[in-house]
């Protein structure tokens, strides 16, 4: 789709709403917006839109703008780095949605309406029942003025009503192309309540034109809200910018994602052991889709190959096995000091004595996991054998080799220590010499393997076995041999 706006500025923004924490959808609008911007050297604004006082919290505000930060998203104007068009937060701005009110009020483009929310909620059952549209009758719209008088000089408290004009409403949508919709169907629209707070389709319209906000990208719950707020920027003779919306992110069994379903939040995803990277990555393709078959892109590269008219119509599937696909795509391709840096944190909560083990232990160890893990969450139970002195409690069942009793397992993992013993502790001369032990017991290499395998980090998965033993270190590898003998001896007396 053309872009009709380009000789404006190019300014971006969102406007989350500080009533949750940084959700999925917020975050990817946010990137979609950063892409856009930052490809056409334009100014991408952060702004609070905290008009819902009830439901707004400082703490949510803090929560949105560190998910944001966490996935490396930056702005140029906001609440916590100012600009030319603040201040960012809609509840600073009060003064200025009633002087935009005021001015629609002098037009007679707005009315004051006295209605009580009594009066309103009995109209809209009327409605339900009569099987109507439950828009507002307008009952205060043609009041006289003595009428209006009465109202006031009995305190009566007011909310502001802007007038719809009626009649098919139009604009063309940067993703979605032509929409058109029959304004008679609304009703007028509450711009102003009684409190001197504005309403949300009102407030948007005031900031996106006094901070000149040109292009707005947005999710698509927004999409009948635009008709409306079209109309409001026709009321005041205002230029609208240009609007897009993004497609609903749905999960793979066509439900709306949610809460209940699973994680839709920026930080569980993030205590979920994901990397910034790999969620920016994730995000970028719920509903853009690249030229070729590329799936894997930093945020330089998004933003060097994103176009706004290969964002789909169509609804996205948020697949968390495509998230946790490419985690491990990222974490893979992490040097292995910056990913033990990423990993300390996880380890440390998990109680794993991350400060008392050699550096070397704890690098080689999540070396070893590198390939294997596919979020951060999963090092804490994968390294915890090579990083604590004593095993966790295990089965001492996978001591016993395949088809072989514990007596023969025991005699089989004593010959196992004591090659072990006697070996030079280098890789090579390690594997060497027992295998030479399964040799002389006549026993396949990979069966005593196992058993090595169990007594040693009390698994059955682990990496390589002769790197784990180098890692878990000499005397800590033979006393969990001598632990497993001591299990095995006990298995043999009561089988
Ligand atoms: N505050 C709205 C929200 O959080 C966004 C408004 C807009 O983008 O126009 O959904």
């Amino acid at each position: 789709m053309s872009d009709n706006r380009s000789i404006r500025p190019l300014r971006t923004r969102i406007a989350p709403s500080p009533t949750g924490n940084c959700h999925v959808g917020t975050a990817r609008s946010a990137l979609f917006n950063v892409l856009y911007t930052r490809q056409q050297e334009g100014t991408f604004v952060l702004r609070i839109e905290d008009t819902d006082a009830q439901r707004s919290t400082a703490e949510s505000e803090r929560g949105v703008l560190e998910g944001l930060h966490w996935l490396g998203l930056t702005w140029d104007e906001g609440p916590d780095c100012g600009g030319p068009y603040g201040p960012y937060r809609s509840s600073e701005r009060l003064s200025l949605y009633q002087e935009v009110a005021d001015g629609l009020l002098a037009q007679d483009r707005a009315y004051h309406c006295y209605c009580t929310p009594e009066e309103l909620k009995a109209e809209q059952r009327a409605a339900q029942k009569a099987r109507r549209p439950p828009k507002y009758s307008g009952r205060c719209r043609n009041l006289t003025v003595a009428e209006r008088r009465a109202r006031e000089a009995a305190g009566q408290a007011a909310r502001i009503m802007f007038k719809v004009r009626g009649g098919p409403v139009a604009y063309d949508d940067l993703v979605l192309g032509h929409i058109e919709e029959n304004s008679d169907l609304y009703g007028d629209i509450p711009i102003m309540r009684s409190t001197g707070w504005p309403l949300f389709n009102f407030a948007v319209v005031v900031d996106d034109h006094h901070m000149a906000i040109s292009h707005v990208l947005r999710g698509p719950e927004h999409v009948p809200n635009t008709p409306k707020q079209t109309l409001l920027y026709e009321a005041l003779g205002w230029e609208p910018p240009a609007f897009g919306h993004v497609p609903l992110l749905l999960n793979p069994d066509r439900s709306k994602i949610s809460k209940r379903k699973g994680a839709v939040y920026i930080g569980e995803f993030r205590d979920q052991g994901y990397l910034p990277e790999a969620m920016v990555n994730f995000l970028a393709l719920l509903g853009w889709h690249p030229a070729n078959d590329k799936e894997v892109f930093t945020l330089a590269e998004l933003q060097e190959s994103f176009s706004l008219d290969r964002v789909s119509k169509s609804p996205a599937v948020f697949d968390e096995t495509k998230l946790e696909w490419l985690n491990g795509v990222w974490m893979r391709s992490l040097t292995l000091d910056d990913l033990v840096q990423r990993a300390t944190p996880f380890l440390r909560n998990a109680g794993l004595p991350v400060a008392s083990a050699p550096a070397e232990r704890l690098k080689a160890a999540v070396g070893l996991e590198q390939e294997r893990v596919r979020r951060l969450s999963e090092l804490p139970d994968a390294t915890s054998f090579f990083l604590c002195d004593e095993l966790e409690d295990y089965d001492s069942k996978i001591l016993l080799a395949r088809r072989r009793t514990a007596a023969e397992s025991r005699d089989a993992l004593a010959s196992a220590r004591a090659a072990t013993a006697a070996a030079e502790w280098e890789e090579a001369a390690l594997e060497e010499t027992v295998r030479a032990a399964a040799d002389d017991l006549g026993w396949r290499h990979g069966h005593l393997f196992m058993i090595i395998r169990g007594a040693i980090t009390g698994r059955t998965r682990t990496p390589p076995l002769f790197d784990t033993m180098l890692v878990i270190g000499r005397d800590r590898v033979l006393s969990r041999l001598d632990d497993a003998l001591g299990r095995l001896d006990q298995l043999v007396a009561e089988p």
